[in-house]
């Protein structure tokens, strides 16, 4: 039974976690492994699949695999030992010694997914409505659940934010971000030789392309069984975003359209583009890209964390611009520190307060940083 402001001892918390992508799966896991009784509700029914493919593997999400679940971080990252900035003409600019380390969001998610146990993992299952209060959930069926403490991880558009802070919403950065993954075998020998051990950067104006490898589809990290992954990000130059962002249905989509749903114009002029504005080797990658697919940068920042016994998580309570490489990590760090402060702390009230203090002054930190980031590199600052 829920208890009210009674000490949250390890093995006395029950636990309602709303989404199950990586800020569900992470808080499932962190706090299912301190002895709390944890379910987590996913709205899409079946497995989740990746959308794009790589992120940085941050000190956190390592260390959260090794601490956690039964991969070995090696196994499923591959690392890059140099940062490189190409000229127009495909020559090196710059190159410094960097170590970085990258992932796919399929390899994480598979982690996680196996480290937590499937009778608490249900999926077609969406909140659509909470209580603070009581930590109550209602769900799309109409059914209930209680619990001591609900987290909602339910990603930039949560619909529980929505409910606890109607005035809060995701603001458009001004550009957006193409994207795509190429299988390595998809490539020439000498493209992906010039990627390989390489984080590799071109900046045009108003305009920034990345990549780096990433594990295979399989999770192969050999030379030959990786995917290159690109992000592209662009500024809409006179471009209407309505136009862009309707996909090959019709239906104008608000954040993006997915890999698969670009409309045929659409695309054809961004592989135009990308054919007479990027350096050779970024052009001949996305010339290989099967399905490139765009999406919306946005910030986004709550004023709190938490209202009563309902905690916001992940990108649901704060979503930075991805040049941090952080939303996964930001994800890892919130559960991780919900599962201590609930360690720490006598009172569910006061694990809730100094962990919602934390994680907001870490998130709100995080969104500015990346606002300077980006603003910087697309020649948007002000
Ligand atoms: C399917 C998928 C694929 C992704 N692929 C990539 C990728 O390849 N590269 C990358 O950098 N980032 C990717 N992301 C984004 C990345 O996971 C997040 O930015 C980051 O890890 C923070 O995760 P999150 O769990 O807070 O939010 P999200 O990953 O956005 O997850 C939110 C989850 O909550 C569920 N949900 C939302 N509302 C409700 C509700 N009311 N009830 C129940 N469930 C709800 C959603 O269906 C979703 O699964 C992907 C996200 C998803 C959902």
């Amino acid at each position: 039974m829920p208890h009210d402001d009674a000490a949250c001892s390890a093995e006395e918390c029950t636990v309602t976690v709303s989404g199950g992508s990586m800020g569900g799966l992470f808080t499932g896991v962190a706090l299912d492994r301190a002895g709390h009784d944890v379910a987590v509700f996913e709205q899409s029914a079946g497995e989740l699949r990746s959308r794009g493919g790589g992120i940085v593997a941050q000190r956190s999400v390592r260390s959260f695999l090794s601490r956690h679940t039964a991969v070995t971080p090696q196994h499923v990252t591959t690392t890059t030992s140099e940062r490189r900035f190409l000229t127009a003409d495909g020559d090196v600019r710059t190159a410094t010694s960097d170590s970085m380390t990258f992932t796919s969001w399929d390899a994480v998610y598979r982690a996680l997914r196996d480290a937590f146990p499937d009778d608490r993992y249900h999926t077609g299952r969406r909140v659509t409505d909470v209580t603070p209060a009581t930590a109550a959930a209602t769900f799309a069926d109409g059914s209930e659940r209680s619990a001591d403490l609900l987290v909602a991880a339910e990603g930039g558009r949560s619909s529980t934010r929505e409910q606890l802070f109607p005035d809060v919403s995701p603001e458009f950065a001004d550009y957006v971000a193409w994207r795509g993954v190429v299988p390595e075998s998809d490539l020439s020998a000498d493209v992906a030789d010039a990627f390989d051990d390489r984080f590799t950067f071109y900046q045009g104006t108003g305009s920034l392309i990345l990549a780096y490898f990433i594990p295979g589809p399989d999770g192969g990290i050999d030379p030959g069984d990786r995917r290159l992954n690109w992000v592209w990000y662009d500024t809409l130059a006179g471009r209407d975003r309505g136009q862009l962002f309707t996909d090959a249905s019709g239906t104008e989509q608000r954040f993006g359209v997915p890999p698969g749903k670009l409309r045929a114009p659409v695309e054809r002029r961004q592989r135009d583009r990308a054919s007479t504005a990027l350096p050779p080797t970024f052009a001949a990658v996305v010339a290989a890209t099967d399905e490139p697919f765009v999406q919306a940068i946005y910030d986004l920042t709550t004023p709190s964390m938490v209202v009563d016994r309902a905690c916001l998580l992940g990108d649901a309570a704060f979503v930075a611009r991805p040049h941090t490489a952080a939303g996964t990590a930001k994800a890892a760090e919130d559960a991780v520190e919900l599962a201590s402060a609930l360690d720490d702390h006598d009172t569910l009230t006061a694990a809730l307060a100094a962990w919602g203090r934390d994680r907001t002054d870490a998130g709100s930190r995080l969104v500015e940083r990346g606002k300077r980031m980006g603003d910087d590199r697309l020649g948007l600052g002000g």
